[in-house]
């Protein structure tokens, strides 16, 4: 009988898999099962352009047509409630038992909720759903609160002030994207917002929201109060775990995996924002992505391991953000280096680069319009990749090519 892989999750990473399974040659039977009611959709221009185009329109990763061709057998709108690891089933909200060989859970995250905290008014931003229904709401005039100052909240600013709603953003520390952007670059962001419009609260937290039919209120722990006719809650998110920690499988910050994303169950592989994997490039530090890049190289890894090739993940984190007319990208890790050396493009783009103390280039981050910074953040991943000990000098040098340092 043939072999039966089963992917959970429909999204990025789980398509991506269920098709390079195909690609790799896979010949048995490939089930993938998503909760959603669409078909699989990027999530990026959620907040970014399908915000802003005349007519919302998501873009899929897979039509009907490809993973039909592709022999994969899309089912939308199940949920899989329990997983078996003895009997190696899964069994959907609907009581149906789906028998398997493999598992890949590929379940995403989800937003984190503001304890205590819901209605109507308050609202969050991750799937398909979220986004139209924020979108009729962003509309000249309208007030949006956002609560928290990281990339959902700054590319949804952005977008919102684009089609002419008041903008008030609240970060309860003292600056914008403090987890993963250094200073220097988030100061560049907030200024970007300020001259935009966008109203910027730092240091204060949240004391009540109070909410009606058809308005609410955000009282800051100061006493200032903040209108707004709709919330928006941008606090991070969570790694989607249940079916996993259920099943008694190993949960560290998200489904843990080794660094061949295998769970501690062999036949049970997790890949994408749910999980957490060992980055040797990083001395083996356990890490949780969430970037659209690394759910489709998670994905195709997991696809080869699950046909046995036993490829370690050797990624280089990597993410972009787009707000107005400026581009950001991230490669690399910022908390693991001391030193900052800038470099300045001359086409209004900066590159900003953090090594170690040792000398090895652990990060880099570009800010620039447009794609200004692109090439230098492709090089400067292959440096990082390559565990490069360029000269300070030599990185803040702009004549300096950084293809001549690799
Ligand atoms: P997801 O895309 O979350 O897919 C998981 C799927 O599994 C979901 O459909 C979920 O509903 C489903 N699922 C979960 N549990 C079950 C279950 N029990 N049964 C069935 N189905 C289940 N990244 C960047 O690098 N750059 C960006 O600019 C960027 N912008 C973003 C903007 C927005 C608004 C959002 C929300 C994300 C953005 N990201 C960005 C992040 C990127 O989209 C994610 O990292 C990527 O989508 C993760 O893919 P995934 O397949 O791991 O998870």
């Amino acid at each position: 009988m043939a072999e039966h892989y089963v992917i959970v999750g429909a999204g990025e990473c789980g398509v991506r898999a269920a098709i390079a399974l195909r690609e790799q040659g896979f010949d048995g039977d490939v089930s993938l099962i998503g909760d959603e009611g669409h078909l699989p959709y990027e999530r990026p221009p959620l907040s970014k352009d399908g915000m802003l185009a005349e007519v919302f329109a998501a873009k899929t990763i897979a039509s009907a047509e490809q993973l039909a061709d592709a022999g994969v057998t899309f089912r939308h709108g199940v949920r899989i409630d329990s997983l078996d690891r003895e009997g190696k089933s899964i069994v959907s909200a609907d009581g149906s038992t789906i028998a398997y060989d493999k598992l890949l859970l590929a379940t995403g995250a989800s937003p984190r909720r503001l304890p205590g905290v819901a209605g109507k008014r308050i609202v969050y931003l991750r799937t398909l759903d979220d986004a139209r229904r924020l979108r009729a709401e962003l509309l000249p005039g309208k007030r949006l609160a956002i609560i928290g100052g990281g990339f959902i909240g700054l590319e949804l600013a952005a977008s919102a002030r684009a089609r002419g709603a008041e903008v008030t953003l609240i970060e309860t520390l003292p600056r914008l994207l403090s987890r993963a952007v250094p200073e220097g670059m988030a100061a560049r962001i907030q200024q970007r917002h300020e001259i935009e419009g966008v109203s910027l609260i730092f240091g204060d937290g949240i004391a009540e929201i109070r909410h009606g039919a058809d308005e609410s209120s955000v009282e800051l722990k100061s006493g200032r109060v903040i209108d707004a006719d709709l919330v928006l809650v941008g606090i991070g998110a969570v790694p989607n775990v249940a079916l996993a920690e259920q099943a008694g499988l190993s949960i560290d910050n998200g489904i843990a995996v080794d660094n061949r994303l295998a769970t501690s169950d062999p036949d049970v592989f997790a890949a994408g924002d749910c999980c957490s994997f060992p980055l040797d490039l990083y001395g083996g530090r356990r890490l949780r992505l969430e970037s659209w890049r690394n759910a489709q190289e998670q994905g195709n890894l997991a696809a080869s391991n699950m046909l046995g090739a036993n490829r370690t993940v050797d990624t280089v984190p990597w993410f972009w953000s787009d707000q107005y007319d400026l581009g950001l990208q991230i490669t690399g890790l910022f908390d693991e280096g001391t030193t900052h050396v800038a470099r300045d493009l001359g086409n209004g783009g900066t590159v900003l680069f953090c090594l170690k103390n040792d000398g090895r280039l652990v990060a880099a981050g570009g800010i620039g319009h447009g794609n200004a910074v692109a090439k230098d953040i492709r090089l400067a991943q292959m440096l990082i990749a390559a565990q490069s000990r360029p000269s300070a000098a030599a990185l803040g040098d702009a004549g300096v090519s950084l293809k001549r340092l690799l």
